[in-house]
């Protein structure tokens, strides 16, 4: 099928990269001129494992373009992809702004018989409301609009995509969901199962997911406070409640809270929609207030255990390993805390373009070890694997002071340890 994809961001690139390598002809459009000059010239403006090949592979295989022109694109689709950004607006809420002008820019211009998919994240009842919106700019009511909500994550996203624990469509009527199950056929083939319903329900369904996977992250961090109040450890409690099938082992990693481009903004847009239909989500409303809490905490433990105007080492600043993606990072929210209680910050992250662009005053090292040179503290925030082996040895003899914390629980406390580092984990006992 020809489909076009509007958006070349993390799920944008990734749909479009595996549309076309199931088969279908592809042309992934965005606005931004340079973004779409940059791939046109082979060059992949995120990191995200294997996706540069894959994207390589399909464009010299003729399956895949990238335009900034989406309205001439669009009039020749079967369907089009809407995979902008939906970001919070101040209160919770998502801002439809870029869905909304996709949809009106290319409305106009499609044909009567293809089918807008909408991809981004958004909250129930809005698949519908954009089938009002491209009635309205067209005159007339013949395009369907189906969800078909994306669950990839970040650093594994081909893997989530060719192989997704399942497809969740929705469709309102019988040939829009016609249409993704035989553009979604080389899955379902393979065996990944498809989920189909009414639009409403696939877009709470994304709602839902994203939720209860955030409550998973902030019921561990809430044990893992208790653990260090009674001398327990997380990591032992974790894998215990973990290996009850009905509990599952995923998202229970205590750690610095939960951050990214999809668990802060989609755990509040759940929220939000549920205070505005009166059917609140008092689970949510607290997680969203202790994960926040939690990162200012964090801060506080750094700053108590570092010298007036000392000096701070932070080992990593991307949200989570594999990605440079720094949208609602920990360090985000810690590094600024640390600057205004006055201590210095050197950096290191294997990705860190991004968080140069958004953190001030850092200073950045290419080698983990350099940022830790005379540091008061060392503070581990993303569980990248080369911080797995640092040598500690090393780290402790170039260090001034001998405060290691790590809040991915990542490291050996006996290795540290026994090169002379005061060793704080998450959840963990202290080791002196
Ligand atoms: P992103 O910010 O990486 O990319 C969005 C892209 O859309 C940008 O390149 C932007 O220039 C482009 N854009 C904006 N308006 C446009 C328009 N009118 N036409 C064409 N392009 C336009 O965003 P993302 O992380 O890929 O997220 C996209 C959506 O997918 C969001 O709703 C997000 O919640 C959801 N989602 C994200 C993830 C994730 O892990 N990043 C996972 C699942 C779902």
């Amino acid at each position: 099928m020809k489909i076009v994809v509007l958006g070349a961001g993390y799920v944008g690139l990734t749909t479009s990269a595996c549309l076309a390598e199931l088969g279908h002809d592809l042309v992934c459009c965005d606005i931004d001129d340079a973004r779409v000059e940059a791939l046109n010239r082979a060059q992949i403006p995120i990191f995200e494992p294997g996706l540069s090949e894959l994207v390589g592979k399909q464009v010299a295989a003729g399956r895949l373009k990238f335009s900034t022109d989406a309205q001439t694109h669009a009039g020749r689709a079967d369907a089009v992809f809407l995979a902008v950004g939906t970001p919070s607006d101040e209160d919770g809420n998502i801002d439809l702004t870029y869905v909304e002008a996709a949809v009106a820019g290319i409305g106009p211009s499609l044909r009567p018989d293809t089918l807008l998919v909408v991809k981004s994240t958004v909250v129930a009842g809005t698949a519908r409301q954009l089938k009002e919106l491209v009635d309205a700019v067209r005159g007339d009511s013949a395009i369907a609009v189906a969800s078909n909500p994306e669950f990839l994550r970040e650093g594994s996203a081909i893997g989530d995509f060719m192989e997704a624990d399942r497809i969740v469509i929705g469709a309102d009527d019988a040939r829009s969901e016609a249409v993704l199950r035989e553009i979604y056929r080389p899955l379902t083939r393979r065996g990944v199962p498809l989920v189909a319903g009414k639009t409403v329900n696939a877009e709470l369904i994304k709602y839902a997911a994203n939720a209860l996977l955030a409550l998973k992250i902030g019921f561990i961090n809430d044990v893992a406070n208790l653990c260090e109040a009674v001398g327990g450890d997380v990591t032992a409690v974790a894998d215990g409640i973990g290996r009850d099938a009905r509990i599952g082992s995923a998202f229970l990693a205590a750690g610095p809270g939960f951050g990214g481009s999809c668990f802060p903004k989609d755990t509040r847009a759940f929220a939000s929609i549920g205070r505005r239909h009166g059917a609140p989500q008092p689970l949510v409303e607290a997680l969203i207030q202790g994960n926040d809490q939690r990162k200012a905490d964090l801060a506080q433990r750094i700053i108590a255990a570092a010298p007036s105007r000392g000096r701070v080492a932070i080992l990593g600043t991307s949200f989570k390993a594999n990605t440079d993606d720094v949208r609602e990072s920990a360090s985000l929210a810690i590094i600024p805390l640390l600057q205004q209680a006055g201590l210095e910050v050197h950096a290191h992250d294997p990705q860190p373009e991004a968080a140069k662009r958004q953190l001030t005053d850092v200073d950045w090292h290419d080698d983990p070890l350099a940022a830790c040179r005379d540091a008061d503290v060392t503070v581990i925030l993303t569980e990248w694997d080369e911080y797995r082996s640092l040598n500690l040895k090393r780290m402790a003899e170039t260090m001034h002071g001998h405060h290691l914390f790590d809040f991915r629980n990542i490291l050996s406390a006996e290795q540290a340890a026994r090169v002379g580092l005061h060793y704080h984990a998450i959840g963990r006992p202290d080791v002196l």
